[in-house]
């Protein structure tokens, strides 16, 4: 099975790539987490994208799409965190033919904003050990310490209000023009996220199961 999921900052994309990973027993695949990958390792790759990280510009589409030719194949895979625009999608179509192979679906995790605004503005890390809590849906025993390590729990910068803000405009103009974009496949299944991460995922499987009746998509 191969699929995309799109959603805005604050969704729960991570979570459901993981969920979905599992499940079917597909790669998952997270751009972001390769790029960052790629950095720690200072790979030949990752000195090209840490110098475009420095001077704060978006890894051009070129260099991204080298990263997602290697990483597909026929085993299966959910892409997390792309294509984030029209331009990377035509891209992939293009390498999806070249490797014969084909989407299932696309996901679109629909949530509101003001909700993902509340799910990221109050989500705590472990600066220590990188455990992640929230203080409402998942508070640590002791506030603002990891339950884990005895770390300190801090804020990330891409969780703070403004940033998820402006992280939501950069999604409207960029990526919500993809919707419409597989809407046209009819290939896109919209799953209400606005309820907590085991609904979604249950609303996930049922989609999928009734889209792909002819399909086996069991999990076997
Ligand atoms: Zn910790």
């Amino acid at each position: 099975m191969n699929l995309i999921l799109l959603g805005a900052p604050g969704s729960g994309k991570g979570t459901e790539a993981k969920f979905l990973a599992e499940y079917y027993k597909i790669k998952k695949i997270v751009l972001g987490d390769i790029l960052r990958e790629e950095v720690k390792n200072n790979t030949s790759l990752g000195k090209i994208v840490s110098e475009y990280m420095k001077k704060g510009i978006l890894v051009p589409d070129d260099i991204i799409m080298k990263v997602v030719r290697e990483k597909l194949d026929s085993a299966g895979f959910v892409l997390d965190g792309f294509p984030r625009n029209l331009a990377q999608a035509e891209m992939l179509e293009e390498i999806l033919k070249e490797k014969a192979l084909s989407l299932d679906g696309v996901i679109y995790l629909k949530v509101n904003e003001e909700k993902a605004v509340e799910r990221l503005s109050g989500r705590r890390v472990c600066k220590n050990c990188g455990a992640i809590y929230h203080i409402v849906n998942m508070p640590p025993q002791k506030e603002g310490i990891c339950d884990k390590c005895g770390g300190k729990l801090i804020i990330r910068d891409d969780d703070r209000e403004e940033t998820v803000r402006k992280r939501w405009q950069v999604f409207r103009r960029e990526t919500f023009p993809l919707i419409s974009y597989y809407l046209k496949d009819s290939k896109l299944l919209e799953v209400d996220a606005n309820k907590s991460k085991e609904e979604v995922f249950l609303e996930i499987k049922k989609a999928l199961d009734s889209y792909g009746k002819d399909k086996d998509f069991s999990g076997n």
